[in-house]
């Protein structure tokens, strides 16, 4: 991969060794130097800035512009346009205050002369000027040329009082914007990083020189400084590539490094080649797999033939038949005497998992069900049979790790709707799977389908695995935005489809945090249909305050057909397949993201009639409907998940701290892809060289990732 040619500052296009000067020597300690010391910070200024986040000199240093305005054209008082902003350098004459007369706004007036002539520089609310601007002060202004009533006049945004040879900072040249605050404006920021512009010099490289020479980057100092004070916006374009890289480059080595510790600690059994059972399983399936499926197994089976673990994301969208694949894992440990486990996060789903299980696999291997609904008896009995090695297939909840149950010969497990989980809960769940030093393989799924951007971040410790598009005989759901003014007409077809056999939910927004709130709010909107507009209709309830017994019994009956319409809050989310729901109405769309909304609709088209999604929505707002219009464009997950992340940035898609991953201050993943795969390409080559980054020349680079990651991954590139 190429990088754009160096501007003049970092070598011309060419890297080249820097000059051997007398090395500038850093101190760690001058990062940790508070604000409060530097010269011309007051007490008042220094306790804002901490309250803006800025506490040391590290901190301002890493408290990079949000964008650059470029002031360097400068122009004479003769070539001033109307309505044109523009900067003028000039002598200040005949200062003076006053008063508008309507608003009572304090305005200071001075003759403001230049070469070429003079014009008035009108200042707004800074009647502290009239002391500080006498005749013949010379000050570069930044403003707006305007004509009012007849009378021309220079509205000045901001000046600054300049000597002949000074250089301005705020009202000339290449102006970084900082993000700032009303406390904490741009202009202090401006003027404290200046001061700090020694440390910058200063700054060690955590990317090690050959590196850097071979791609062609700058040095961190050259490129913290030329961000913060660039010249032209070139170098800060180069610099700011090179420091979103760094970052994205840390990130990657942190992952790869996590993922190469994970399989070298513990190893995993490695599974014979498939036999009869798997065979069997494959051809009693009721369908033939598609290619995709075929695919996934392909890129499975590599994983557990090897002596390392599996650490494998299986991600498909909805319906996509993610389910053959995990169950034809567990034959698989079943058939070589071991044992298999998929659990997942809520009992609804491990239910639904079982009876396919039981439908699909039961004829060749038995299976336990580890559920909180067992009695205790069932559940010492079922806990005993796992113990022994009795129960080669087993399926539960989450807690089926959480609790003590002592698995005899764990050797592959699947772990269903993994996508809420970071890096640091993954591994926590999957140790808990260990045993003398073995762990087993493990195929993660989800079904929120994520942008490879993210997948490499979020999910960057595994290995992933799509299965694209669905099987065959799936039909795309239609969907319709419908206003208030046609939600009548959105029940009578709802009437329609349900005389037609068909089977409808209804999701109601949990726009409280309060889980009773929404359960009420579920229940009244219950009341209202069977009241009202589907009267004539079998109306039913579901929501999280409900006791998971009634909750299954509500479940059940609509699986069952004894249920036409269930009004649900967003908890059947997660996994839930009937397959005679043909409509899929979402009330208040415009409060759930949009992976939340393509996963609701997923729930429809299930089975071979066609199906619709009708998102109502009172919300007139941009975000809203732009979200709204991009699930009427389109049934991709994939499309909708970048768009995702374009319209919210990876923060909200995703936030970082929750996936236990260094926050990301320059690099944006919707916008930085490129710099993602080349960062990812670089720490696996230097990985590849170095393992575990122990040569005195990746000391540096190692130190800066443990400090991007933090203690979550720390303590295991310590180990
Ligand atoms: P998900 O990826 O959402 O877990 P499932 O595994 O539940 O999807 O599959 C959705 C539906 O598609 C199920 O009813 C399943 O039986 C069916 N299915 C899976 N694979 C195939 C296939 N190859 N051909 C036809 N139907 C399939
Ligand atoms: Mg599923």
């Amino acid at each position: 991969m190429t990088s754009p040619p160096l501007p003049p500052r970092f070598g011309g296009g060419r890297y080249q060794e820097p000059p051997p000067l007398p090395r500038l020597f850093f101190d760690p300690a001058s990062l940790e130097r508070p604000l409060a010391e530097l010269a011309g910070v007051s007490r008042q200024a220094a306790v804002r800035l901490a309250a803006f986040g800025l506490e040391n000199v590290g901190d301002l240093i890493g408290h990079f512009p949000r964008r650059y305005a470029d002031f360097r054209e400068r122009k004479l008082i003769r070539d001033l346009k109307v309505g044109e902003e523009a900067t003028v350098r000039g002598c200040v004459e005949r200062v003076r205050a006053e008063r508008t007369a309507r608003r009572r706004v304090a305005v200071v007036r001075a003759v403001l002369r230049d070469e070429s002539g003079v014009v008035e520089a009108v200042w707004f609310n800074q009647r502290y000027l009239v002391k500080v601007l006498h005749d013949g002060t010379c000050v570069s202004v930044r403003g707006t040329f305007r004509r009012q009533g007849g009378f021309a006049s220079f509205a000045v945004k901001s000046h600054e009082i300049l000597e002949d040879e000074d250089v301005g900072v705020h009202t000339e040249g290449i102006v970084p914007v900082y993000p700032a605050s009303e406390q904490v404006s741009a202009r202090l920021l401006r003027d404290l990083v200046r001061a700090v512009r020694p440390v910058m010099r200063r700054l060690p490289d955590p990317l090690p020189a050959a590196l850097r020479g071979r791609e062609d980057l700058p040095t961190r100092a050259d490129a913290v400084l030329a961000v913060h004070l660039p010249r032209d916006l070139e170098e800060a374009g180069v610099a700011h590539a090179r420091l979103v890289l760094e970052e994205l480059l840390l990130m990657q080595v942190g992952l790869q490094l996590h993922k190469a510790e994970q399989q070298r600690r513990v190893g995993a059994t490695p599974l014979p080649a498939p036999g009869d059972a798997a065979r069997t399983f494959v051809d009693g399936l009721p369908f033939a797999l598609t290619v995709h499926q075929e695919q996934a197994i392909g890129e499975i089976e590599a994983d557990l033939g090897a002596d390392a673990p599996m650490r494998r994301l299986l991600q498909g969208d909805v319906g996509s038949g993610k389910t053959v694949v995990a169950l034809y894992c567990l034959v698989r440990a079943a058939e070589a005497g071991h044992q298999g486990a998929l659990i997942a996060p809520t009992e609804t789903l491990a239910l639904q998992h079982a009876v396919t299980a039981a439908a699909l696999v039961g004829p060749l291997v038995p299976v336990e069900v580890l559920t909180a609904s067992l009695s205790a008896k069932e559940r010492r009995a079922a806990l005993e049979r796992i113990a022994s090695g009795a129960a080669q297939l087993v399926i539960g909840t989450h807690a089926v790790l959480q609790e003590d149950v002592a698995f005899s010969d764990l050797s592959v497990l699947v772990v269903d709707e993994q996508h809420r989980f970071g890096v640091e809960q993954r591994d926590a769940l999957v140790r808990r799977a260990e045993r003398g030093g073995r762990a087993p393989h493990v195929l993660h799924m989800t079904a929120t389908p994520i942008p490879r951007t993210l997948a490499l971040t979020v999910y960057g410790d595994l290995d992933v695995t799509t299965i694209a598009g669905s099987p065959a005989g799936r039909q795309e759901v239609v969907t319709w935005l419908v206003d208030e003014a046609q939600r009548d007409g959105g029940y009578a077809f709802v009437r329609e489809e349900i005389a037609k056999g068909g089977q409808v939910y209804v999701v109601c927004p949990a726009i409280d945090e309060s889980e009773a709130i929404s359960a009420a709010t579920a229940v009244a909107e219950a009341e209202r249909l069977q009241d009202g507009p589907l009267r004539d209709t079998r109306v039913a309830v579901v929501h999280g305050q409900l006791k998971s017994a009634a909750r299954d019994a509500v479940m059940r009956a609509f699986q069952a057909g004894d249920v036409d319409v269930l009004v649900a809050t967003s908890l059947i989310e997660v996994g839930i397949d009937v397959s005679r729901a043909t409509v899929m109405i979402i009330e208040g769309a415009e409060h759930f993201g949009l992976a939340q909304l393509h996963q609701l609709r997923g729930r429809v088209g299930r089975g071979s009639a066609k199906s619709y999604c009708l998102l109502f929505s009172r919300s007139e707002t941009e975000a809203a409907r732009e979200r709204l219009e991009a699930l009427l464009e389109t049934t991709d997950g994939f499309a909708l998940a970048e768009r995702d992340l374009e319209l919210r940035g990876e923060g909200q898609v995703m936030g970082a701290r929750q996936a236990g991953l260094p926050d990301l201050k320059l690099a944006r993943l919707a916008r930085d892809r490129e710099a993602l795969l080349r960062a990812r390409g670089l720490a696996a080559e230097i990985l590849a060289a170095d393992p575990g980054l122990r040569s005195a020349a990746n000391a540096p680079l190692r130190v800066a990732v443990e400090d991007a990651f933090g203690h979550e991954l720390a303590w295991l590139l310590k180990a």
